[in-house]
């Protein structure tokens, strides 16, 4: 029932496919996945049905996109700070190069790099690559 809860914080009207894809993100809570694992997670869908229904999680901070190594997109679900501020929240991610499972990792990023003058980090996608802790 966690996901009907979801959807009417965001004011998101119910339908079966957003209840759907929300079940597979709760249950990958934390992690980032692709389009394809939310295909195989499905029993049936509509390909357009679903690509409107990321776009719509999308814009209504319901979850948030993230490159993975090959450029593709990733989807993860937002955090609670997303929603009251009305903007992705700024976080670190975490692929595991062993597992190539991609991570949110909560809490305040910490760069410190000099950039040339001009230049901007997008933080909302910033990946880092490691091993992660199941693996190392
Ligand atoms: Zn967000
Ligand atoms: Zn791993
Ligand atoms: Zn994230």
């Amino acid at each position: 029932m966690e996901s009907h809860e979801l959807l009417k914080n965001h004011h998101l009207r119910i339908t079966p496919i957003r209840e759907k894809v929300l079940e597979v993100f709760l249950t990958c809570k934390g992690e980032a996945i692709s389009r394809l694992t939310i295909e195989n997670s499905l029993e049936s869908f509509d390909r357009v049905t679903l690509y409107r229904t990321i776009k719509h999680f999308k814009d209504r901070c319901v979850i948030h996109e993230v490159m993975d190594q090959g450029g593709y997109a990733r989807y993860a679900l937002c955090q609670k700070s997303c929603k009251e501020t009305g903007k992705h929240s700024e976080h670190l991610h975490f692929h595991c190069s062993d597992c190539d499972r991609t991570e949110c990792i909560e809490g305040e990023i910490n760069l410190d790099i000099d950039l040339p003058k001009g230049y901007k980090i997008d933080r909302e996608s910033i990946v880092v690559n490691g091993q992660c802790g199941r693996c190392s």
